[in-house]
C-alpha cells in the first residue's frame, strides 16, 4: 500500500490548510491536501488558505474559504457587490496581469494535455486595455422576488436562479439605464413573468445590444406573446432615456426551452437593427445574428487573422462560420475571392448585406452548414488557399479537418473561443499535414474565465 493511501480521507466539515497552486478552468483555485485535489472558490494561485471541506468525493474534495493567513500578492479587493453569487465574472479578486498569465497557461495546458502538442509556439496573450465596461451585449433573465418587484440580472453560477443586479461592471452604463427603464415600466405596465417550470407567463429575457463605434443601442424584450401591455410605452421611456437608441425589438420566444431568442422578431420602434464600425468597415447587427461582444478586443483579433492569413490579392478564402461576414469581409480588399459559410438565415442576409454597405463585390455568402458545404466546394472542385475557421465551442463538425485535407489549402487560420475543443482540433490539423505557424490568445473577455485564441497553420 502507497503511504498516501495510509493517510486519513478528508472529511466534510474539517477545517485545513492549504496552499493554492493552480486554476481550474472556470477560475476556481485548486490545492492539495492529504493527496487529495481541494477546489476552493474565491482563491488565488500563491494563497495559503485556511478552508472548511464542505464536499468530499473519491479524488476530490470541495473547501469554503475561511480565511487567508497568508494572501496572494497576485491578489486584491472585488469590486463588485455581486461577485461570486453572479456567473459572470471569474477573476475580479485576481489582478490583471495574474488573470492574463492563467489564461495563457490554461491554454498551454490544453495544448499539451488534450492535443499531445507540447512543443506548440504560444504566443504571450494580448491583454485588454479596458478590463471593464467592454461588453457590448446583454441576456438579462427576468424573474419576480418575493416583494413583488422585477428582478433583472444574471443566473448564478450553473443555475437558474436570478441573481438581480443593477450594475454590472463589464456592461456599459447605457445598459444599466435601460435596464432601470424597464423595471419602472414594469411596475406601471404590470406583465406577467415567464415560468421555466410551468411554461406559463410572457417576460423571458432583456437583451440588449450597442455599436461601440457608433453608440447606437438595440433593446430587445424576449417574451412568450406576441405583445406587450404598453410596449409602446417602453419604446418612448427608452428613447428619453437612451439618446443612442436606434431599436426597440420583440423577440417571441414560445418555446420550452433554455436557448434565449425565438425565432420571430418585430420592431416595436425604429430600426431591425444597429451599424457598428469595426476595422474600418459597417456592419449591420440584427438580433438573431452573433457579432463580438468586445469590440476593441475584436478588432486586434482580426488584425492578427489578417496577418496570420498574409494574403497577397491572389488567393480564394473560405471564411467558416462566418456569422455576419466580420472576419471575411475585413480580409476581402486582400483577397482575390471571399467565401463565407453560415448556418443563421439572418446572420447571412446581414453578411451580404456587409459586404455591399461597404463597396466589396468579391464576396458571396452561403447560408449552408459549414462542414457541408465544406464538401460541397471541394466536390465541385471549388478550392480555397486559405482557410478561416471561427466555431462555437464545440469546436470543428466531425469530418470538417478532413474535407479541408482535401481541399488542401495553404493556410488555415483557427480562431476558437474554448482551448479544449481548439487542442483536439488542432491535434487532428497536425495528423492531416498542418503545422503551426503561431497560436495567440487574446482576452476578449477580462475578468471571465473565457480566453480566445487565433492559430495560423501551414500545409506541410
Ligand atoms: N466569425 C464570426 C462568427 C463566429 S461565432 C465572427 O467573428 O463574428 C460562430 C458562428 O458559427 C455563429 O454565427 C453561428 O451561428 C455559426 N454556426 C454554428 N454552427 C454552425 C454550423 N454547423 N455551420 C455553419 N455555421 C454555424
Amino acid at each position: 500500500m502507497k503511504s498516501s493511501n495510509r493517510e486519513a480521507a478528508l472529511s466534510k466539515n474539517e477545517m485545513v490548510h492549504l496552499d493554492i497552486t493552480g486554476m481550474t478552468t472556470d477560475g476556481n483555485g485548486v490545492g492539495r491536501c492529504r493527496n487529495m485535489a481541494v477546489f476552493v472558490p474565491n482563491t488565488a494561485i500563491g494563497d495559503h488558505a485556511c478552508v472548511r471541506i464542505i464536499k468530499t468525493a473519491k479524488t476530490y474534495a470541495i473547501g469554503k474559504l475561511l480565511s487567508l493567513p497568508r494572501p496572494s500578492p497576485d491578489r486584491m479587493e472585488a469590486d463588485c457587490p455581486h461577485f461570486l453569487q453572479c456567473g459572470g465574472c471569474a477573476f475580479r479578486h485576481i489582478r490583471y496581469p495574474a488573470e492574463l498569465q492563467i489564461k495563457e497557461q490554461r491554454v498551454r495546458d490544453a495544448l499539451s494535455r488534450i492535443g499531445g502538442l507540447d512543443a506548440f509556439p504560444v504566443q504571450p496573450i494580448v491583454g485588454a486595455q479596458e478590463t471593464d465596461h467592454y461588453r457590448n451585449k446583454a441576456q438579462l433573465p427576468i424573474s419576480r422576488g418575493t416583494d413583488g418587484e422585477l428582478k433583472l440580472g444574471f443566473y448564478a453560477y450553473h443555475s437558474h436562479r436570478v441573481v438581480p443586479c443593477e450594475q454590472c461592471p463589464l456592461q456599459p452604463a447605457v445598459f444599466d439605464r435601460a435596464m432601470q427603464v424597464f423595471r419602472d415600466w414594469e411596475r406601471d405596465f404590470p406583465q406577467e413573468v415567464y415560468d421555466e417550470a410551468t411554461g406559463r407567463g410572457c417576460l423571458r429575457h432583456l437583451y440588449l445590444r450597442e455599436a461601440r463605434a457608433t453608440g447606437e443601442v438595440m433593446v430587445c424584450v424576449v417574451a412568450n406573446a406576441d405583445a406587450l401591455n404598453g410596449e409602446d410605452a417602453l419604446a418612448e421611456r427608452l428613447r428619453d432615456a437612451i439618446p443612442g437608441l436606434q431599436s426597440v425589438i420583440l423577440n417571441t420566444n414560445r418555446e420550452r426551452t433554455n436557448v434565449i431568442l425565438g425565432k420571430d422578431c418585430r420592431t416595436i420602434w425604429g430600426e431591425s437593427m444597429i451599424t457598428d464600425v469595426l476595422c474600418g468597415l459597417r456592419f449591420e447587427i440584427s438580433p438573431l445574428s452573433f457579432y463580438q461582444v468586445n469590440h476593441d478586443q475584436t478588432q486586434r483579433l482580426y488584425d492578427l487573422v489578417k496577418e496570420y492569413a498574409g494574403l497577397t490579392g491572389a488567393e480564394t478564402v473560405l471564411d467558416l462560420y462566418c456569422g455576419t461576414g466580420t472576419i471575411g469581409l475585413t480580409l476581402a480588399s486582400a483577397a482575390k475571392a471571399l467565401i463565407g459559410v453560415e448556418v443563421i438565415p439572418e446572420a447571412v442576409e446581414n453578411a451580404r448585406k456587409n459586404a455591399a454597405l461597404n463597396g466589396i463585390t468579391n464576396a458571396q455568402f452561403l447560408c449552408a452548414d459549414a462542414a457541408k458545404a465544406a464538401g460541397e466546394l471541394r466536390q465541385s472542385g471549388q478550392l480555397p488557399d486559405v482557410v478561416v475557421l471561427d466555431p462555437p465551442r464545440k469546436g470543428c463538425a466531425p469530418g470538417l479537418v478532413d474535407t479541408i485535407r482535401e481541399m488542401a489549402p495553404q493556410k488555415v487560420v483557427y480562431v476558437s473561443c474554448d482551448p479544449a475543443t481548439l487542442a483536439r482540433d488542432l491535434r487532428l490539423f497536425a495528423d492531416a499535414g498542418y503545422g503551426p505557424v503561431a497560436l495567440t490568445p487574446v482576452d476578449l473577455f477580462p475578468r471571465t474565465a473565457h480566453v480566445e485564441c487565433v492559430t495560423c497553420l501551414v500545409k506541410k
